[in-house]
């Protein structure tokens, strides 16, 4: 049996036809840049993340940035990041000339650990980037306290999220801003690159939607060096249709994830846990083992697709090795790094595909372990 990590079919095929028509149309009206569909995309999103404000981006990492530079981040500001996620999440603060400040992540959620974050602000502290990692929504209690106490900006980074909720407020609704990303296989994936910017403050979506059209302040009229990152027409008609499947689907995530759960229960391996005040979407299914490369290697003699999430933390990485980090500092992430394996989920996965993989798991674990 052949099991990907990812299978797009599934949904594709189950809004295949309303796409079509969606693309057939939009050809006929030749609109592709802004226009209707952004505009109702952007309309949908914010009324369903809970937000006033919703801007199209190019991708999740533009819209980071450029989160970052409407709240005027420059060099010699600091920006509090995890120490573990996608690297979107801090080349974005490089990007600005600001220096990222890496905080280890909590040993069961992933997320920033709140516990560390108040060590690390400083007067120079600009912002804070939460990372509401593998679709788990990070603690926002305990890290918008501190955030408030000091008056710090909270920047959510959403790329794995699109449809968590930290008790009643979903990921993208509760920190200053939040970044979505929807390349294809994130959670609301569109059929290329395509991301956004959630905020309730108007100030900084105006600053926004100028900043990404090429600092225009309506055609032409030129305000400031911007650039251009714009969510395209053909996407937006795509997520459209998407959106009204999202809970559905994240439903069906979770659901994949409790099989696993039970079909891996005992010592066998660390399975995910869901804090009390989440809605996980299992963006990801991350579990913790010994060997976990040559168990990958394993899996992938029996056909099952399992990848790490990633390779090393963010404090590992080549491009922020002139920081000086000490990997001892953050003894959560490196220790994830020895130990994550994440396992095929998608919303069209079968009962048995998930019990395939569980059997060749527990083989591997059991030839290795
Ligand atoms: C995917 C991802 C991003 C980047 O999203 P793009 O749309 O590809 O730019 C940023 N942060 C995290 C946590 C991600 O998983």
């Amino acid at each position: 049996m052949n099991i990907p990590f990812n299978d797009l079919t599934w949904q594709n095929n189950l809004i295949k036809t309303e796409i079509l028509e969606g693309i057939t149309a939009l050809m006929s009206e030749s609109v592709y840049i802004g226009g209707e569909c952004v505009e109702e995309f952007e309309n949908v999103f914010a009324e369903y993340i809970g937000v006033k404000y919703c801007i199209g981006t190019g991708n999740c990492t533009d819209a980071l940035e450029l989160i970052l530079e409407a709240c005027g981040t420059r060099a010699g500001d600091e920006v509090i990041v995890p120490a573990y996620s996608w690297i979107s999440s801090a080349s974005s603060v490089i990007r600005t000339g600001a220096t990222p400040v890496f905080v280890d992540v909590h040993p069961d959620y992933y997320t920033l650990d709140p516990s560390l974050v108040e060590a690390q602000i400083t007067p120079n502290t600009k912002a804070l980037i939460v990372v509401h990692f593998y679709g788990i929504p990070a603690e926002m209690k305990e890290i918008g306290a501190i955030a408030e106490k000091y008056g710090i900006r909270i920047i959510e980074d959403c790329a794995q999220a699109a449809g968590a909720a930290y008790n009643k407020g979903k990921t993208g609704s509760m920190g200053w801003a939040g970044a979505f990303s929807f390349y294809p296989t994130k959670n609301l994936g569109a059929l290329g690159d395509g991301g956004c910017v959630t905020t309730n403050d108007k100030k900084l979506s105006d600053k926004i939607r100028v900043l990404a059209n090429h600092g225009q302040k309506g055609k032409n009229k030129h305000k400031i060096i911007g650039r251009n990152s714009r969510l395209d027409a053909l996407q937006a008609k795509i997520l459209i249709s998407k959106l009204k499947y999202l809970d559905d689907w994240n439903m069906r995530r979770v659901k994949a994830a409790a099989r696993y759960c039970i079909r891996l229960t005992g010592n066998l391996v660390k399975l995910p846990v869901t804090p009390e005040y989440a809605r996980h979407v299992y963006h990801l299914f991350v579990i913790q083992i010994e060997n976990h490369y040559e168990v990958q290697g394993f899996l992938e003699q029996r056909g099952i697709q399992a990848f790490m999430h990633y390779p090393l933390p963010l404090t590992e990485l080549e491009p922020f090795e002139h920081l000086n980090l000490r990997s001892c500092d953050f003894p959560v992430a490196k220790n994830m790094a020895n130990r994550i394996l994440s396992l095929p989920i998608f919303p069209g996965i079968s009962d048995v595909q998930i019990d395939y993989v569980c059997e060749n798991l527990k083989e591997a674990i059991a030839f290795f372990g």
